[in-house]
């Protein structure tokens, strides 16, 4: 299939939101942020962002079901008025009709726990937030899921340039995957769309890798000695959310690790869906950190796998040894 419609839709909402999000970032005031119940941050522009897609998918694709990062609980709270004031004045450079009802109703419109497993859209509206408040990079993330199998990705990264060499100032790119039709980037107007594709660098002492800026995420004290065993002579590429992946798919590093720090954490399918498709459909290959594939299958968390390995294939299994030797 070659799924036209929903990679037309999907392009579109992740374009306005990457707009939404960028110009908030330029702004940024101490109390466009909040913190969540599980201490990580949550912004007007993931509120905004979550609103502006599902907005789209439900003028679109009505009957889809929407699994979402963010909830509309705190929002709803008298302690969420003021930032649901903030969201509304955003929104309204899209939709200047839209009232609290329709914000709340479309942020509401998806879910954080998905019970189907038949056709899906997955959304992370910014997700690195921790990255979009340091000001650094962040991705909007939009995937739609058939029966367990990533069928579209899409990837808006408003702190990656689009030129070669790469580079990462706020010129914004935008990446695409329909599964078996290639991995693709434009820039933010949807024009100068290019095929990209991973890195040839078969030779490990000649890699460079990628790792998430946050060291709870990802433990970058193994990934180092991941790096040593195999030889790798380069600093790592830290870059926040699925930007890692889009990195991999162009080809500006060669692998991309992420060895859990807390054991008990489980992969959400926002984080990894959209980057998934991308970095495959450009050549890459996708692991857990023992060699599973992926497991799309499992609902909002990916129960089924541990820690991510992502690279441009030409070594994986030795990335996967030294990680053994590592971890145990
Ligand atoms: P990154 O910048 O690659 O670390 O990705 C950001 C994502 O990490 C966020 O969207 C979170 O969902 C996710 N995250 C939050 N806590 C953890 C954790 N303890 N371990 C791994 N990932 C996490
Ligand atoms: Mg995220």
């Amino acid at each position: 299939m070659s799924y036209e419609k929903e990679r037309a839709v999907a392009l579109e909402a992740v374009i306005k939101s990457c707009r939404l999000c960028d110009e908030v970032q330029r702004t940024l005031a101490h109390d466009d942020s909040v913190i969540k119940k599980d201490k990580s941050p949550v912004t007007v522009a993931d509120y905004g962002s979550q609103a502006l897609i599902n907005m789209e998918l439900m003028s679109y694709f009505p009957d889809d079901p929407v699994v979402s990062e963010e909830n509309s609980a705190l929002l709803k709270s008298p302690a969420g008025s003021t930032l649901l004031g903030k969201i509304k004045e955003r929104i309204a450079g899209f939709h200047p009709a839209f009232n609290d009802i329709d914000i709340i109703n479309a942020i509401e419109h998806g879910k954080t726990e998905i019970i189907t497993t038949e056709r899906y859209w997955a959304i992370d509206p910014i997700d690195g937030t921790k990255g979009f408040v340091r000001g650094d990079s962040y991705a909007v993330a939009l995937a739609l899921i058939e029966n367990g199998e990533v069928v579209l990705g899409v990837l808006g990264c408003p702190n990656m340039g689009t030129s070669t060499p790469p580079t990462y100032d706020r010129t914004g790119a935008v990446f695409i995957a329909v599964k078996d039709k290639g991995s693709f980037t434009c820039n933010l107007k949807n024009s100068d769309e290019i095929r990209i594709q991973v890195s040839d660098v078969d030779e490990p002492s000649l890699a460079n890798y990628m790792e998430s800026v946050e060291s709870e995420h990802s433990s970058q004290e193994q990934s180092a000695e991941v790096a040593k065993i195999l030889g790798v002579q380069a600093p790592p590429i830290r870059l926040d959310g699925q930007c890692k992946y889009a990195a991999l798919g162009r080809g500006d590093a060669v692998y991309y690790i992420r060895l859990p720090v807390a054991k008990d954490y489980e992969e959400k399918i926002w984080d990894h869906a959209a980057g998934w498709l991308i970095a495959k459909e450009a050549g890459g290959e996708v692991t857990d950190a023992v060699g599973r594939d992926i497991d799309f299958t499992t609902g909002a968390v990916l129960s089924g796998n541990t820690g991510i390995v992502a690279s441009n294939g030409k070594f994986h299994s030795r990335i996967l040894q030294a990680i053994k030797r590592v971890v145990g």
